[in-house]
């Protein structure tokens, strides 16, 4: 296996901050069980919601906007608060990790860009059609739709965005990771196997998929780039939690989604139950091993 090691967190006293996506300067550890995100509009409305609605517990609780200067960030619950040596999975959620108003975008104006032919080819040098190979360039709609399928989010509903183990070092290198074995293997390695870590992981999330079925927020919003966080630590405590909500939106009036069909372009279905679904399985299948 060929993980690549970015030693990227935070020290703060005893407890230490760490984060698996994003930008670095998108987050701050603020006073201690409290972590602020840089503001977006979008986020803060849905974790405002979502104190509201039947997910609440399985949210980091939220606590408000503050400025600094001229920057604003909402402020929510440090999920690391507590844990000793905690282990952390990012899995983003959904069958893809764009916004249909940002394919029709990309669509109005395809330029062919050659950095993106230039990614592509790094990953899988035979992606590119002949056509393309020709240009040495790709369109950005073309991108963003061969990168859904080289993980496994265009066929399974999620993929593995992050893993930290032991505070130490931080995995990313999961772009190709795509089969069900593979997952399975990589969930072994992250909870060491560990039965009881497993077992509450499973049951956290069969008890959310109950709660996402209840969730009058859950009917009408679109999750896309939404992550489930895997915690566990060394005294054996394991949570998931469902955070990253900056593209979590509202869909139009009247309108609800399945989330538990496949995605054609116009129905906006993100298929984050298929998603959670497939997590499930692969918790059991580790489980059997
Ligand atoms: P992106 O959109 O690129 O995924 P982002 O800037 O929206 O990134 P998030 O995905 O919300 O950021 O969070 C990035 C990482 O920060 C997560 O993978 C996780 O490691 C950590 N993190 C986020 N929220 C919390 C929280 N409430 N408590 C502890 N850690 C968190
Ligand atoms: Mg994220
Ligand atoms: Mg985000």
């Amino acid at each position: 296996k060929t993980f690549y090691t970015v030693v990227n967190w935070f020290s703060r006293r005893s407890s230490s901050w760490v984060q698996l996506a994003g930008h670095e300067g998108n987050f701050k550890t603020s006073k201690s069980g409290i972590i602020q995100k840089k503001f977006s509009e979008i986020e803060n409305c849905c974790l405002e919601k979502l104190m509201e609605d039947v997910l609440k517990p399985y949210v980091p609780t939220y606590h408000g906007v503050v400025e600094e200067g001229t920057q604003k960030y909402i402020q929510m619950e440090d999920l690391l608060t507590g844990l000793e040596g905690p282990s952390i999975m990012d899995c983003k959620i959904g069958v893809r990790t764009y916004l249909e108003d940002e394919l029709t975008k990309a669509r109005q104006n395809p330029t062919l860009r050659k950095d993106m032919y230039q990614k592509m080819v790094k990953i899988d040098p035979e992606a590119p059609t002949e056509e393309e190979h020709a240009q040495g360039a790709i369109t950005k709609p073309r991108y963003m739709q061969w990168r859904e399928t080289i993980s496994s989010t265009a066929t399974l509903g999620f993929r593995i965005e992050g893993i930290t183990m032991d505070q130490r070092n931080v995995y990313k290198d999961f772009k190709k990771t795509k089969t069900k074995e593979q997952i399975i293997e990589t969930f072994l390695n992250f909870t060491r196997s560990q039965r009881d870590v497993l077992s509450a992981y499973l049951r956290r999330m069969e008890n959310m998929r109950e709660a996402l079925a209840q969730s009058p927020f859950f009917k009408v919003h679109e999750f896309i780039g939404s992550s489930l966080l895997f915690i566990h630590d060394k005294t054996g405590k394991a949570n998931i939690w469902m955070i990253d909500f900056g593209k979590t939106v509202p869909v139009p009036d009247g309108k609800t989604l399945k989330h538990d069909i496949p995605w054609e372009e116009g129905n906006r279905e993100d298929g984050y139950l298929l998603g959670l679904g497939n997590l499930i399985e692969t918790v059991q299948e580790a489980l059997k091993k």
